[in-house]
């Protein structure tokens, strides 16, 4: 039994190293109606063993990372070693206190509507995938050679520094691939319902009441651009959230200034004012802004830094925990920059000013509106594909890092 365990991820591996071209051509190329094929029972059956493979590799790469990690600490004198390693991004990576770098826009303007014109994939994950990059991680980790006694010649302490670097970096490639296989886990499961649901009603009977993906699929297959008109509303960027902290309605006076509380323990007030810089120029200066004649002002509310010192292992989840509800906030201590739930979390690293926009939408309610659908892959399982939004492709909220704030529906 031990034998196959062993045996069964390189196998797969293999396998899905030779089928990967094949199919990256063909998902390359692949139509919204093509790559949206029913989530059949070969790849619902096959997805499962590619889980089964995924989970358990990410498992030994952990355990293997644990192993070189005490290796090293045994290797170096404790003021040489490098970030403290243990479970939770902050506590792993060592990224909390680290601000990005907030750079000018260097993408397409948008000032002027693009036109519209076939959706194209943006991104996509599949466990397949996730399994090999979790078995290349894992053999890479059982690789970096840490000697057992304590590094006592500048030879020894370069090698045992330079297992340390490469150890960090791998860390955050796994990081990578369990945030990947969470987001999988997240929209696979809705996609699957939806599917249901769909094959339950039947396709052709109320279309209208069909996910605006489907809808979309079909307009493209017919090429019938009559019917467009009916998707321009629901493929609207749109509010899906009801802030406690933001007006439920835009009021109709003549001008209304919405406060945006954010709770933080970013006290830099250089970095406050680029978040407010962004906010301004891609929120209160966009089109949408000026038609409702709203603009939003941060009221920054300062949070005491969190306890590093108590033994309790410290994760992000439980970091963001400490915030208060009642309001929205911001925070260090991601791999990059990103929203969970109503907490804007820093990364380090570069960052557009517009893709701070575009996360600040997120804080003010916003969805994304670009598309995800589910596709069968046969043999390599399923995959969740992310579309760019046909109507507005340069929508602040449709896309991160081009376009403006400019149909969104309060
Ligand atoms: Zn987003």
């Amino acid at each position: 039994m031990a034998f196959f365990n062993w045996l069964l991820p390189w196998i797969a591996c293999a396998l899905t190293f030779s089928f990967e071209p094949v199919y990256h051509f063909a998902y390359q190329n692949a139509s919204v109606q093509q790559a949206q094929q029913d989530p059949n029972w070969i790849g619902q059956t096959t997805d499962r063993f590619w889980r089964s493979q995924a989970l358990w590799l990410i498992e030994r790469a952990t355990e293997e990372q644990d192993r070189s990690a005490l290796r090293l600490a045994r290797a170096l004198p404790a003021n040489e070693r490098p970030e403290e390693v243990g479970p939770g991004e902050i506590a792993v990576i060592g990224t909390y206190g680290k601000l990005p770098d907030i750079f000018v826009d260097e993408n397409v303007g948008a000032i002027f509507p693009m036109p519209f014109s076939a959706p194209t994939r943006h991104s996509w994950y599949r466990v397949s995938l996730l399994a090999a990059e979790s078995w290349r991680t894992a053999r890479k980790l059982a690789a970096v050679r840490i000697s057992k006694g304590p590094a006592q010649t500048p030879l020894e302490r370069a090698e045992a520094l330079l297992a340390g670097r490469l150890l960090e970096d791998l860390q955050r490639e796994l990081l990578k691939t369990t945030a990947a296989a969470r987001h999988m886990k997240m929209w696979e499961g809705s996609l699957k319902d939806e599917w249901r649901a769909i094959q339950a009603r039947g396709l052709q009977s109320h279309p209208e009441h069909l996910p605006t993906h489907y809808r979309l699929a079909h307009v493209f297959s017919r090429n019938d651009t009559s019917t467009w008109g009916l998707l321009r509303e629901a493929l609207k960027p749109r509010r899906f959230l009801k802030l406690p902290y933001l007006p439920d309605k835009l009021s109709e006076k003549n001008s209304e200034t919405i406060t945006l509380p954010i709770a933080t323990d970013v006290v830099d007030t250089h970095f406050r004012r680029e978040i407010e810089d962004a906010l301004d120029l891609h929120w209160n200066r966009s089109p949408w802004a000026r038609i409702h004649r709203v603009r939003f002002k941060i009221r920054w509310v300062t949070q005491p830094a969190p306890n590093f010192e108590s033994a309790k292992p410290f994760s992000l989840a439980t970091h963001i925990e400490g915030f208060p509800r009642e309001m929205a906030s911001m925070t260090t201590g991601g791999l990059t920059t990103l929203v969970r739930g109503k907490t804007l979390v820093l990364g380090p690293g570069r960052v557009d000013q517009r893709t701070i926009g575009h996360e600040l939408g997120h804080l003010l309610g916003f969805n994304d509106c670009y598309l995800r659908t589910l596709g069968s892959q046969g043999v390599l399982g399923l995959a969740v594909l992310e579309w760019d939004n046909p109507l507005y492709p340069d929508e602040l909220m449709c896309d991160n890092t081009l376009g403006v704030a400019r149909v969104g529906v309060w």
